[in-house]
């Protein structure tokens, strides 16, 4: 699908927690995309762009965008000062970080590796495999966040959690309090704890470069495939 400019109007905007923002986008028409395609949003007068991966799935005449306006450069700057009504221009849909139907045939498992809002595509790429696609191997997905205090999406993570047994989710924090009781470090830190059958295994990592670059050598490492290694990097 070649790429089209896009006209919407922001539907609705929330902080989510600490400097993530949801800002919903909707549209009169709309192009198609695969869950994990990124759009490429007008951020100011001169044409500048800045790419947001899509966080909701197609099938709808709006998507959300999920961002971290920590940077606090142009991108981050437009996204803040966002409101209701606002006209925004889009080109949709790019990337090719999607998942290739062939490939679920001869996987055992999935395992979805994110840091920050590398989760953005990762939640539809999951709903759609498990809800619409009814792929039935495990899926994993490692969350890495700073601070336990931004996290968002929780309760969300929990409704497919209930509704798979084959849906596993797993949070990492860097930077924990005394009181938090999950995985302390890094993305690699709860790669090493998992046992499972690692050439039968696809991955998925969205995020900090320099968290892909450790897990996908990590992950070679362990015996997952070359060709079953795919990532987006944020940079
Ligand atoms: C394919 C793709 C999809 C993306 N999807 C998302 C998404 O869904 N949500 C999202 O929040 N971001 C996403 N990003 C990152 C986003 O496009 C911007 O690069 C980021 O928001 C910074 O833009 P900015 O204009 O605010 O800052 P810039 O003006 O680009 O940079 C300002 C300063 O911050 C540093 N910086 C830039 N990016 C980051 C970062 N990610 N973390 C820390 N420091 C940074 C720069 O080196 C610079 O010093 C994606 C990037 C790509 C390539």
């Amino acid at each position: 699908m070649v790429p089209e400019k896009l006209i919407g109007k922001v539907e609705y905007k929330a902080n989510l927690a600490g400097n993530n923002y949801l800002v919903r986008i909707g549209f009169e028409r709309i192009a198609d995309f695969t869950p994990g395609q990124y759009a490429s949003l007008k951020v100011n007068d001169e044409g500048i762009r800045r790419s947001y991966s899509v966080a909701s799935l197609p099938g709808k005449k709006s998507i959300d965008l999920l961002v971290d306006i920590s940077p606090m450069g142009v991108g981050s700057k437009y996204i803040l000062g966002l409101n209701v009504g606002d006209e925004v221009e889009v080109l949709g849909f790019l990337g090719r970080f999607i998942v290739d139907p062939l490939l679920l045939i001869e996987s055992k498992q999935i395992l979805f590796l994110a840091t920050g809002t590398g989760i953005a595509p990762l939640r539809p790429m999951i709903e759609d495999l498990l809800y619409k696609k009814k792929y039935s191997g495990e899926v994993r997905l490692i969350w890495g966040m700073r601070y336990e205090k931004d996290l968002y999406w929780l309760k969300e993570m929990d409704n497919i959690n209930r509704d798979f047994d084959n849906f596993k989710f797993d949070i990492v924090i860097s930077k924990p309090s005394e009181d938090w009781p999950g995985f302390r470090g890094h993305v690699g830190s709860v790669i090493d704890q998992l046992a499972q059958k690692w050439s039968g295994t696809l991955a998925y990592l969205c995020g900090s470069p320099d968290m892909i670059a450790e897990n996908e050598i990590k992950l070679k490492e362990k015996g997952v495939p070359e060709g079953h290694i795919f990532y987006e990097k944020y940079f």
